[in-house]
């Protein structure tokens, strides 16, 4: 059976005054049906841009080379008004800021309805039905009254929730959610980790979960892929990445997740920065940082090659096996 998406060799550049600078450089990755496949980095490694490039929604400055495939076709080759029916309906995206996709003047349970009417064609009664449904699915007290109420009137926790309704609305195959929890404190991220959860497994949607943050991938993910500088740098399942993390920069990404019985108040992280675009290393991207970097990182690029059957690395500590 082929997988619910599969892009193969994306690679998305941005007209710049710099020339064309390369964000995202040749991902490959496949995600099944109700499955959730983490991505993980640090800011500006490509990941964002790379649930942008699936959604279409970069603009007419980026270039996409690659394929896309969802549900059997290529995302990249249908043209913006086929593209709109697949947006919000087959896949939904939930942001990190929810105050940057809501409405500010529009009440909730209308923003919710909007696509119902639209996508699934339903009359505006059914409409309301199925919101207060959502609202209360997505556990929302007094579901009844947020319906009429501004997103400025609801706490941040409040309105990521609606957020998760509102992506929830026409049944989407696949959710992307963009650090969803990052803006919120930490028992409401647990509550709203919980939460996607529940509607991932109940409804069966497949989630790509975008973050930078390793402890949310291990509590939400079967799989994760690891990206460095536009590229994946390790891709493995989560028990297994965890286990025995291979690259040096996943390594050092592990050692920054904050323990909680542990009493070091500062986070170990890894030091430098990740490279800027039109500045790449010639060879392993990751080399300037890399305390295991040897002569030949320097010079040739490492593929990413397997090193287990569920396990692949890219990095020339492992290029002739374990
Ligand atoms: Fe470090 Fe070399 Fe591996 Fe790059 S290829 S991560 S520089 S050891
Ligand atoms: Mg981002």
């Amino acid at each position: 059976m082929a997988s619910l998406l599969e892009i193969n060799q994306l690679k998305t550049s941005i007209k710049h005054a710099k020339g064309q600078l390369t964000i995202v450089d040749g991902i490959s990755l496949v995600l099944d049906k109700g499955e959730t496949l983490g991505v993980v980095g640090e800011s500006g490694c490509g990941k964002s841009v790379t649930s942008l490039s699936i959604m279409r929604l970069l603009g007419k400055n980026a270039a996409l080379e690659g394929e896309i495939r969802f549900n059997n076709r290529n995302l990249l080759s249908l043209s913006e008004k086929e593209m709109q029916k697949v947006r919000g309906n087959e896949i939904a995206m939930i942001f990190q800021e929810p105050m940057t996709s809501l409405n500010p003047l529009h009440y909730i349970g209308k923003q919710i309805a909007e696509p119902l009417i639209r996508h699934m064609s339903l009359g505006k009664r059914e409409a309301k039905e199925r919101v207060i449904a959502l609202l209360k699915l997505v556990g929302i007290p007094r579901a009844e009254e947020i319906y009429h109420e501004y997103p400025h009137q609801l706490s941040g926790g409040m309105r990521q929730r609606v957020m998760i309704a509102m992506a929830m609305a026409c049944n989407p195959k696949l959710l992307i959610a963009d650090e969803p929890t990052t803006a919120l404190d930490v028992t409401i991220q647990a509550q709203i980790l919980e939460l996607m959860k529940k509607v991932n497994k109940e409804s069966g949607t497949a989630l790509l979960l975008i973050t930078h943050d390793l402890g949310v991938v291990a509590e939400m993910c079967d799989r994760v892929v690891v990206m460095y500088a536009g590229q994946i740098v390790e891709e493995a399942d989560v028990r297994s990445l965890f286990q025995q993390p291979r690259h040096p920069y996943t390594v050092g990404l592990m050692a920054s997740i904050p323990e909680v019985t542990s009493s070091q108040e500062r986070l170990s992280s890894i030091p430098g920065t990740v490279p800027l675009l039109h500045e790449m290393p010639s060879g392993c991207r990751f080399a300037p940082r890399c305390a295991q970097a040897m002569e030949i990182c320097r010079q040739q690029k490492p593929e990413l090659i397997s090193v287990t059957e569920r396990h692949k690395c890219r990095c020339w500590l492992y290029a002739e096996g374990e």
